[in-house]
């Protein structure tokens, strides 16, 4: 997935160019040149512009440059082989040409350069199915932990292997393919039931269902408990629920506690030594030591040097990665602390406490901010004046809470006066469409048709085994014919390794075009989750067969309240791929959706 191969002499003749797109890379190639080949730069060869990292090599005998560009999420494990490959090649083939000191001419490399690039993808494919070799204990410390470490490399195979299963189109025809590799039960498991479920609807209906069954639900009618304080509610978890035998009893509580922007996560002032505020509400508050006593040796008269930060900086940045902050992260965050530092006297330990908190504010809040905001009741209502919904599909591995956080943000939009249909398009897991369909009957209990003179809110479903790239497009159409402003799309978990799936998901985003892409991620599983958005996003451009794919556009981060201080995975999930958390999780009610502020999570760090 080479976006661009260039070679050049010195002199800015282009010898010979592959580019696989368009011209957009120029500007990064006159970057690259700008400010690192006309300034004789050495050591790095490689040079990161915008989205793309830029690898090159240098022939001072010719005095040519042989650049390559990829998107900088890839990691292509091959590019420093192939460089040397391709420059040996074409000094060979042309070597009497650039004896002659000819930097013009018809350099025919097309096919040279395909044989090489195929040799070194081989080679990578040969190199990644070598057996692994045991971690050392060094290799597995946790301060080796860097972003790039975080990322499995493209090709690489894992232990757990994914079972491969055909893609959706195909399950519409009643067919799965045999698993290629059968150590995957639960993926076959699944295949199996997406086929039985495929099966018509009159036959799920007919199948006889259990006396006792019937019997238990006649004597036990589950009644959901919208009453009380909405930290004792029983949950959003409706993934196992009966809809139809529970009764409503809404909260009216809740309601009006969501209209406006999304609320940023909440700061504690009284935890707060200082008179600022701070403090997430999902971090458990630890009153003694915090991060802070590493610095009292800092407290004097002297002006700071660097060298004498040193051993503090240090145990800052592995008090950064033991919150789960990524070595390179935390390396750049204490750089920006040192440099803030260094000079300064620091007579009380308040002004040490003080400089700290800011500096690292600013530097979090420069890479907690996105690239581009994203205001969702802006763009939804920009949607409407054009006269057709606003359409957002939930993606993310299977139990992150897509489907509970999708019901938090459509409460959150009907708060807003938008009429949303949530269209069911997870048509593998047993028990989504009828999760979702609670949903639908709680929200329309807390907003009535009758207050809003519409209902508030629809479920498109078509139950399972369907192809979901058509369900979300008849959902689509549905809600353009019927004026719903927003459209949800609830999409089925799927590993991040599973081809099969995730093209099928391509297909969905790249056939539907939603406005919004989201990747929902459990900031619980700490660095897993930055490794299950890069490949999402990876995925989602390879399979789209576009030159211009629509990838992640942003991120829900779910059960926060669940990881005490330990918030880096939040920090690296926005540093990889810039893109922006747009909601947070926080519990398991519909008004548990919170905004990122970078505030919050300074103090979860600081503890
Ligand atoms: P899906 O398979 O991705 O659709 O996941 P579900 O929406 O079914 O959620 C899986 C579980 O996570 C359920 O028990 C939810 O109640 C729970 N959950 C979802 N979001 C949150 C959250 O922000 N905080 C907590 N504590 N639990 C959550």
């Amino acid at each position: 997935m080479l976006d661009l191969f260039s070679i050049f002499s010195k002199g800015g003749i282009v010898l010979w160019c592959f580019q696989s797109t368009s011209e957009i890379f120029s500007p990064s190639v006159n970057a690259l040149i700008r400010s690192v080949i006309l300034q004789e730069r050495s050591g790095n060869t490689t040079y990161n512009h915008n989205s793309l990292t830029l690898q090159y090599k240098l022939d001072n005998e010719f005095e040519l440059v042989f650049v390559v560009a990829y998107q900088r999420i890839l990691q292509l494990s091959y590019v420093d082989k192939f460089l040397n490959d391709v420059h040996l090649e074409f000094r060979d083939k042309y070597k009497n040409e650039l004896q002659g000191g000819q930097h013009m001419g018809d350099f025919d490399f097309k096919a040279c350069f395909d044989a090489v690039l195929k040799g070194c993808e081989q080679w990578a494919k040969s190199q990644a199915k070598l057996p692994k070799q045991m971690r050392t204990f060094e290799d597995s410390q946790k301060s080796k932990k860097t972003v790039a470490s975080m990322i499995e490399r493209k090709g690489e195979e894992k232990g757990k292997k994914s079972v491969k299963i055909v893609e959706s189109k195909s399950l519409t025809n009643g067919k799965v393919e045999e698993p290629e590799i059968e150590d995957d039960l639960i993926a076959a498991s699944r295949a199996k039931l997406a086929q039985k479920l495929n099966k018509p609807k009159k036959d799920v209906k007919k199948s006889p269902k259990s006396p006792v069954a019937e019997k238990e639900r006649v004597k036990k009618p589950r009644v959901w408990e919208l009453g009380g304080g909405a930290r004792d509610l029983p949950s959003l978890d409706f993934s196992t629920d009966k809809p139809q035998d529970r009764a409503i009893n809404p909260d009216t509580q809740l309601v009006g506690r969501m209209t406006g922007a999304i609320r940023d996560l909440e700061v504690d002032s009284s935890e707060s030594s200082s008179d600022e505020e701070e403090v997430a509400t999902a971090p458990s508050p630890k009153k003694t030591g915090g991060m802070f006593s590493i610095f009292k040796g800092l407290v004097g008269a002297k002006a700071l040097s660097a060298e004498s930060m040193r051993p503090v900086l240090d145990k800052l940045r592995d008090h950064l990665i033991a919150k789960n902050v990524a070595a390179d992260i935390a390396n750049k965050l204490c750089e920006s602390v040192g440099a803030k530092l260094e000079g300064k006297v620091l007579g009380t330990f308040d002004s040490v406490a003080k400089t700290i908190k800011s500096t690292l504010t600013e530097s979090l809040v420069q890479i907690l901010s996105p690239r581009r905001r994203v205001d969702i009741l802006r763009d939804a209502m920009h949607a409407k004046q054009e006269g057709r919904p606003y359409v957002m599909a939930f993606c993310g591995v299977n139990g992150v809470g897509k489907s509970t956080n999708l019901a938090k943000i459509c409460f959150w939009l009907i708060e807003n006066d938008m009429s949303v249909l949530i269209a069911a398009c997870d048509t593998f897991r047993a028990g989504a469409v009828e999760q979702l369909r609670t949903h639908t009957r709680h929200l329309n209990a807390l907003h009535p048709a009758e207050r809003h003179n519409r209902t508030m809110v629809q479920l498109y479903e078509k139950g399972y085994g369907k192809d979901a790239a058509g369900i979300a497009m008849e959902a689509i159409r549905y809600a353009s014919d019927s004026k719903i402003d927003v459209v949800l799309i609830d999409t089925a978990g799927r590993m991040q390794d599973n081809e099969p799936l995730m093209r099928a998901l391509a297909k969905l985003i790249k056939v539907n075009e939603p406005d919004t892409v989201l990747f929902v991620g459990e900031a619980l599983v700490g660095n897993e989750a930055v490794d299950q958005l890069v490949k999402f996003n990876q995925a989602l451009a390879d399979h789209s067969s576009t030159s211009n794919p629509h990838t992640i556009d942003g991120i829900v981060l779910t059960k926060f309240d669940t990881i005490d201080d330990k918030v880096g995975a939040a920090i690296s999930m926005t540093y990889i791929t810039g893109q922006p958390i747009v909601f947070v999780g926080t519990g398991q009610t519909y008004t548990d959706l919170k905004a990122l502020n970078a505030n919050a999570v300074v103090h979860a760090l600081m503890k």
